[in-house]
């Protein structure tokens, strides 16, 4: 059943009905017309909770005043940023009660200074939307060394340098529980348990009382299964992820996904959607939304709009034979083929399971993971795949280069390990040597193509 707004009359009827004034309001009438209106909370009301015959009344208030999705606190020392707490599903029904907050992200190989740095921009960003400021909300602190130590020595000087309260990103209870010990007067919130690691998680969880992210990338029963398995153990503080996509088919399937949860918590009432749900969309904003916003944007504000530069992620695909130099790789298969172009990059750092879930979406991928991961390259390779950038030098099993040679996929044989990997290929992306005449020549088409470039160049006095 949709969420149907209360009169304060019927709110009223279940209170004790004393005008004791516990509650701080003058009486009963009051406190009911404050809670209708969202301005205070029902526990404010000793007698209705210590009162045994007020118990069924308590229930019967907590179920009309509850909001479809349930609301989650995560609380640094002077801060707090509420989540979920919705009680429909569109926004024209009712003003938000908790706006969409945005975390940006550090990590544990970070420097002490670059993670300054990027503390002080998330403090100090701001911007102006319609007559109002909106802030960044949160910092998400990452692992990627995947080291207990290194993660709670990044958490305690994260805590100490930001107000913000924190999002703890670890699929390894052991790190997340590190950075745990260090926010004693916190509540972060964890990201996340998954069906590999939930009962690990879930103890962390419970002994530090912490709300968590259940992350299941494409598999809804899974989550489902997930958050039946948590609320039996009595955790309830629970945000939902089922995964955010790139890439067309993997963003409609995102939008589709977060529509769907959305609608069975608002309109059938189905307890185990009805958890704010989480995305980590830097990965999947796409040029169209970006064109659809500035355009309403600017065009408010009187501007006229030339073009919008794309990303280069966007205009200028790396080909295979720009990764193997950027990384410094050795063909193993495929040199016929090192002039195709790579649109996605996926890093196969999980079990094959998890990881077909991104590669069944994911087109035209180049996919990064160690030599020894038989597994994970085999899963790759029955996907829509174009090279594999096999990491540490490890050299793989011959089955892998057969199924390469009979798929059409390049092997490349990396001297570096994954992060550097990575590394090199996103600085090599964003760089256009000029000597690269090629690489430079298709660059200028493709902004000439995005671009209204004659009328950019009046506007700037260049032509006569
Ligand atoms: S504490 Fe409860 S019973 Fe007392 S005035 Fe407030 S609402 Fe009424």
């Amino acid at each position: 059943m949709p969420w149907k707004a209360v009169s304060p009359i019927e709110v009223y009827k279940l209170l004790p009905r004393t005008n004791c004034k516990e509650c701080g309001e003058e009486n009963c009438m009051a406190f009911a017309v404050k809670l209708v209106n969202m301005e205070t909370k029902l526990e404010l009301c000793k007698p209705l909770l210590k009162e045994s015959k007020y118990k069924e009344n308590y229930e019967k208030l907590k179920t009309i005043l509850s909001p479809m999705v349930k609301e989650i606190e995560i609380k640094s020392a002077e801060k707090t940023v509420k989540i979920g707490g919705e009680y429909v599903m569109h926004r024209h029904e009712l003003t938000y009660i908790n706006p969409t907050p945005i975390a940006i992200d550090v990590d544990d190989s970070m420097s002490k200074e670059d993670i300054t740095k990027r503390i002080e921009f998330v403090e100090n960003f701001e911007y102006e939307y319609i007559g109002r400021k909106l802030y960044l909300d949160l910092l998400a602190v990452r692992s990627v060394t995947n080291d207990p130590e290194k993660y709670k020595e990044t958490v305690k000087f994260v805590s100490e340098n930001t107000s913000l309260p924190l999002v703890l990103c670890s699929l390894n209870p052991k790190v997340i529980e590190a950075g745990l010990f260090v926010l004693s007067d916190a509540s972060p919130l964890i990201y996340a348990a998954t069906k590999d690691n939930w009962r690990e998680m879930a103890d962390v969880v419970k002994k530090h009382r912490a709300s968590v992210v259940l992350f299941s990338p494409g598999d809804l029963n899974m989550l489902v299964s997930l958050v039946n398995t948590y609320l039996k153990l009595g955790i309830e503080d629970l945000a939902l992820d089922l995964g955010t996509f790139t890439g067309s088919k993997g963003l409609a399937y995102t939008i589709n996904a977060f529509t769907k949860l959305r609608w069975k918590a608002c309109n059938e009432d189905y307890k185990f959607a009805r958890f704010p749900l989480i995305g980590t969309p830097i990965v999947a904003w796409d040029e169209a939304l970006l064109m659809n916003s500035l355009l309403i944007r600017i065009g408010n504000l009187g501007f006229k709009l030339l073009g919008i530069l794309p990303s280069l992620r966007n205009i200028l695909p790396l080909t295979i034979r720009e990764i193997a130099d950027a990384t410094d790789s050795k063909v193993l298969v495929g040199q016929q083929w090192l002039d195709k172009e790579i649109e996605n990059l996926l890093v196969g750092a999980m079990t094959p399971d998890s990881a077909m879930k991104y590669f069944k979406i994911t087109p035209s991928k180049a996919v990064i993971t160690g030599g020894d991961r038989t597994d994970i390259i085999l899963a790759a390779l029955k996907t829509d795949t174009t090279a594999l950038i096999l990491t540490g030098n490890i050299y793989p099993e011959e089955i892998v280069l057969n199924e390469a040679e009979k798929n059409k996929v390049s092997v490349l044989l990396c001297p570096y390990d994954t992060y550097t990997t990575v590394r090199k290929i996103e600085s090599y992306r964003f760089t256009v040597r000029y000597m690269n005449m090629k690489r430079l020549s298709r660059l200028v088409t493709e902004l000439e193509k995005k671009i209204d470039l004659p009328s950019v160049l009046e506007e700037l006095g260049l032509v006569s």
